[in-house]
């Protein structure tokens, strides 16, 4: 069996990479230079379900909590298993307590308890929320880690590839391309995430940190050697191009509500990617024109994709004529928990 997968953004890479571990011969067709070409390229690698719980349904909890042993068996070393820390400063801590009601699985943590968490934010916060059972990785490295597994275990990539890219001789062609189906699959719309990176030898973090506040809540992700990604606006928007400087001025503000020492960070980048979305937010699949399409990741790219490219491999077996064509790898990432994506035809709609 031949697959065709268009998109190297965390959706096409990890639809690819169950495929190939079941002996499937796949192509990747991808139109920027390189993966990594969309909005992945720009995410926190947050792999945190939990305090997401806070603006998502319990189905994101569900599928996303396998997340963090996917990635971990597929590019053992990436993640980082230190949990999330959530504080908010003390004139909005009716904020922490309202994330608190609106989430679970986390210790509520005094002044004293966050200091042996994070000691550079001694005296800074007096209360936190710890999500013991959360994780992080840094999604660039994913993406590349993922694609070199994928090139070792013969999937066949194509950069710079045209829309148009022939299709002859694929048993299936799925689309993961992200925001760029916007207008094609139907109900998709985008929304704009603003980041920046900071890069400082004065801060120390161990973990990604939440900073609630009622106007821009912000979250920094220790990226290593004093770098730090600090995200992300929520603006319902296709846009792409660069950050504003409204945007840029709240990030940085909430930064140094943080940390005062950020106020003397460098900043080495900032950027913008669109997050693809449904209307309810949450990520499917569905297929039409023979096309399957993989899409609606939102805010949760690199803990649902996991779970969706599982369900969509089980889904091209189930509806295939033809047998992998090589003998499947050994290789055998966690058992899929809780399935739920099916193939709606048209449940976007
Ligand atoms: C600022 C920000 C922070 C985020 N933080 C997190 C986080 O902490 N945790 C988390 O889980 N998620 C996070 N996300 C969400 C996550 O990044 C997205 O859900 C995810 O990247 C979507 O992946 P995708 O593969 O569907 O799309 P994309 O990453 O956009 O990939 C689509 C790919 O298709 C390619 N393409 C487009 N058109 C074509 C074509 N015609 N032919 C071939 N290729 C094409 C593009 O070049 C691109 O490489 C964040 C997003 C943003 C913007």
């Amino acid at each position: 069996m031949r697959v065709l997968i268009r998109g190297a953004g965390v959706a096409g890479l990890t639809v690819a990479h169950e495929l190939a571990i079941l002996g499937i011969d796949v192509t990747i067709a991808e139109s920027a230079a390189q993966p990594g070409g969309g909005a992945s390229w720009f995410a926190g690698g947050m792999l945190a379900p939990w305090c997401e719980r806070e603006s998502a349904p319990e189905t994101v909890v569900r599928l996303g909590q396998g997340a963090a042993d996917w990635w971990d068996a597929a590019l053992p070393g990436h993640v980082v298993r230190r949990g999330t820390l959530v504080v908010s400063p003390p004139r909005d801590t009716a904020e922490l307590t309202r994330f608190a009601a609106r989430t679970s699985t986390f210790d509520w943590l005094d002044s004293e308890e966050i200091e042996l968490l994070e000691s550079d934010l001694t005296g800074r916060f007096r209360k936190g929320l710890f999500f013991r059972n959360e994780a992080h990785l840094d999604p660039r490295r994913a993406i590349t880690g993922l694609y070199g597994r994928l090139a070792a275990m013969g999937v066949i990539f194509h950069f710079g590839a045209a829309p148009d890219f022939p299709v002859d001789g694929f048993d299936h062609i799925v689309d993961c391309t992200g925001a760029s189906a916007i207008g094609t699959s139907a109900g998709l719309r985008g929304v704009r995430g603003e980041m920046l990176v900071l890069e400082t030898p004065d801060v120390t973090l161990s973990r990604p940190v939440r900073l609630l506040h009622p106007r821009i809540p912000l979250y920094i992700v220790p990226r290593g050697d004093g770098r730090f990604m600090v995200g992300a606006t929520m603006i319902e928007s296709n846009d792409r191009g660069p950050i504003s400087a409204r945007s840029l001025m709240e990030l940085l503000n909430a930064a140094y509500a943080l940390h005062p020492a950020f106020g003397e960070a460098r900043v080495i980048e900032t950027g913008a990617g669109v997050r693809p979305s449904y209307p309810d937010n949450l990520p499917r699949f569905s297929t039409d024109d023979g096309i399957i399409r993989v899409n609606g990741l939102y805010r949760h790219g690199f803990l649902l994709a996991p779970s969706l490219a599982q369900d969509v491999a089980a889904h091209i077996l189930s509806n295939s004529k033809t047998n992998a064509t090589r003998p499947a790898t050994p290789f055998d990432p966690v058992p899929a928990v809780n399935r739920r994506y099916e193939d709606p035809m048209g449940a976007s709609r």
